[in-house]
Formats: C-alpha cells, structure tokens, sequence
C-alpha cells in the first residue's frame, strides 16, 4: 500500500558529504558517524549501510535500543558502535557481549559494567565523560580520583576507549567564553587522567560545530552528526567556513527530500474561509489543492499559512491550517495544476528548491528538529 508520502535520500549526496568531512580531519582523526535520532530522521536502516559502504566506521548512536537497531543493520567485524547516553543496566550484559562501546558518566553505570563484565568474562568498553562545563553529563573533576582508582582495581574487566566531554553550543559564538573554558579544563583532565592507562583511549571532545571552528578539539576522534546530512549547524558556522577557506559554494549537500502528491483540486469562491477557523479568507474565486500530508506526517502546524510546496515547477504557498493529515496550497495562479502532480515539500523541482533551512525559517524549528520530526512511518528510499 502506498503512502501519502515519502522520502528519497541522495546516494550521492552521502558519498559527497563523508568524503567533505574525511578531508577536512584527516586521516589521523576518527569520525564518528553520530546517527541518534534516528540517523537525524533519515532512518538508521536506510542510512547506515550507505555510510558504511563510503567508509564510515565508527557510529555514535544515543542509545541502547538505537545500538541494537544499528548492529542489526550493519557489518559489525570491523565497525565501532558508541553509546552516548542512555544503556539500561539490563542491557549492559548485551552490549558487552556484543563489543559494543558506551559511555560512563556516574558511579553506578560503572560498577555495574565492572559486575557484570566480571560475571560474561569479558571486559566492558567504556569511554569516560568528564563534566568541563556543559552541566549535563560527565563526571566532576573532583570524584576522578575515585573513579580512576576504581577503573585500575578492575582493570580486567574494563577496557577505556576514550576520555571525551561535549562542548555546550560551539555554534554560537555568543558562547565563545563558555567553550574556551571547557577547552582549558579539559586539557588540565587530561594531564592528571593520561598516565592512567596502558592503553591509549581516544579523546574526543568535538561535533560539527567544533570540528570546523576549533580544530584543536578534533583529538583523535570526531562525533560529527549534522554535516553528514548536509547541513552546517548555524548559518553561523557556515559563514566561519567560508571565511576561512574562501570558497563560496557549500560543499555539502541535502540528502533529504520529501514528496507527496496532489488529492483533490476545487475552486472556492470569494469571501469564504479555507479550512478549520478563520485563518484564510478568500477575497477572490481562489483555487485549491489538497495535499494529504499534514503535521501527523511531521509537517509542522507553525507552517499554517506561511508553508511553501512546490508544484509543476512553481513556488506555492500553504493556506489555511495545516491539519492532521491534509494542508491546503493556493494555486490560482497555476491552475494547470491536476490531480496526481507531483508535489515537493523539501527538495528540488526544476530550478527551485524548498531547503530544509527554509521549511525550518517559517516554522521557528532548527534543522536538527525538522529532521527528526520526519516520522518513522513514512518510507526512505535510496536514489542516486
Ligand atoms: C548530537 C551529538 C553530537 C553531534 O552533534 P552535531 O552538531 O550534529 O554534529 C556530538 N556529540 C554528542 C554527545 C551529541 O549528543
């Protein structure tokens, strides 16, 4: 059965973003694939096994059920999958078994990892979260102490992968003193945390945002989420890099696109309302075409009346709320337009597009959110 709608994903859209962010770390830094959130909306399934085939091998999911989902779905012999946030102690026993690695950030996750790695025989892969400033997660430099005396009695059982911190909003630069400071403290853990181990754990503290703006946060290992898809983080980090590198086309590229068709098409006549309410007011015969997505399929209802689709090569506007699952678009003035048009949400139609950042612009969503909203049920499908 078919949906109202669907989503392609650019095959070579991902091949050209991996190979962007390879060049611009290096070969002596890891990227992280970070792919929560569903890999940012576009689906772990669909996404993951193509960013494995453009080399990608190391993946930062948030967590468990996401590891679980990802192990399924791509080679594990020689690929690395990270837990950032949440495990269960229940699914501990599964992800050690499984080489799966995971944070650790509070006493009882590590005792439990220690436990239960003693019980299989085989030692938990860990990576230490120190707390530098976010206020979120991670260990505060004072318990250090304990922890690394309590991770070297249990050295058997633990392995430390990596000693990592997240910086909180390297986008802005609003927050330039708060980052500096979470720089300093972090290299003032590592000195006193380095000698603590035989072997080398990676360190990493650096998203997107870091990784273009402060390229010493790189270390050995980069969680890199929204770049991959195709997006810098703020139009803030976007303008760094162009300044930077002095090139003025963006290098990466949208992976995503959305379409739908056009339902039904009639002609409502002057001084009527469209829709739920009385947000539409038609001051002319004004023709409509129902499309049969609406803020259940994720288009966001803060587009009501300020929406943009694209339809036989025409910019469009959405009137009318959007409903659970229909919107209404104007198109009196291209009244050409028929029933089973193909109709673009996100995405390109002849020489225009409807850019993620526009769709996010109108409905005061950031991309990351827009992305993410994109529900499970509407099928991706590769293209080239
Ligand atoms: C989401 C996340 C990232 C990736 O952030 P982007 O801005 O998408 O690159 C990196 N590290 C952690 C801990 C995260 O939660």
């Amino acid at each position: 059965m078919t949906p109202t709608s669907y989503i392609e994903l650019s095959e070579s859209a991902i091949a050209n973003n991996i190979q962007f962010i390879k060049n611009l770390i290096g070969d002596d830094v890891i990227f992280s694939a970070v792919v929560k959130g569903n890999a940012y909306g576009h689906g772990i399934k669909n996404y993951c096994p193509l960013a494995y085939k453009y080399g990608v091998r190391h993946f930062s999911v948030s967590d468990a059920h996401e590891a679980y989902e990802l192990y399924n779905t791509i080679p594990h012999d020689d690929s690395t999958i990270m837990i950032m946030c949440m495990i269960d102690h229940n699914q501990l026993a599964w992800a050690i078994e499984n080489d799966i690695e995971f944070y650790v950030f509070e006493k009882d996750r590590l005792l439990a990892a220690i436990e239960i790695a003693k019980k299989i025989g085989k030692p938990a892969r860990v990576h230490i979260e120190v707390e530098t400033g976010m206020n979120r997660t991670g260990f505060e430099t004072n318990e250090l102490k304990t922890v690394l005396s309590e991770i070297k009695d249990h050295k058997p059982h633990l392995e430390v992968k990596g000693i990592c911190t997240h910086l909180a909003g390297a986008e802005s630069i609003a927050n330039y003193k708060r980052i500096r400071d979470q720089q300093k403290k972090f290299k003032k853990i590592l000195k006193t945390v380095d000698q603590s181990f035989d072997t080398a754990p990676k360190i990493h503290m650096a998203s997107s945002a870091a990784t273009i703006r402060y390229p010493k946060t790189r270390y050995d290992l980069v969680r890199v989420g929204i770049m991959q898809y195709g997006f810098f983080p703020t139009e803030e980090i976007w303008v760094h890099y162009i300044n930077k590198k002095k090139v003025y086309q963006n290098p990466l590229q949208r992976i995503v696109s959305w379409k739908t068709k056009v339902m039904d098409i009639k002609t409502v006549k002057p001084g009527k309302f469209i829709g739920y309410g009385t947000s539409f007011f038609t001051n002319q015969p004004t023709k409509i075409a129902i499309l049969p997505v609406g803020y259940a399929a994720g288009y966001n209802r803060s587009l009501s009346n300020r929406g943009k689709v694209l339809i036989r090569g025409q910019r469009l506007d959405v009137i009318g709320t959007v409903n659970m699952n229909m919107l209404a678009v104007d198109i009196t003035e291209a009244p050409e337009i028929d029933k089973g048009d193909d109709v673009v949400l996100i995405g390109n139609q002849g020489d225009l597009e409807i850019t993620v950042s526009s769709f996010s612009d109108y409905s005061q969503v950031i991309n990351y959110e827009l992305l993410t909203q994109l529900p499970l049920h509407i099928p991706r499908t590769i293209v080239s």
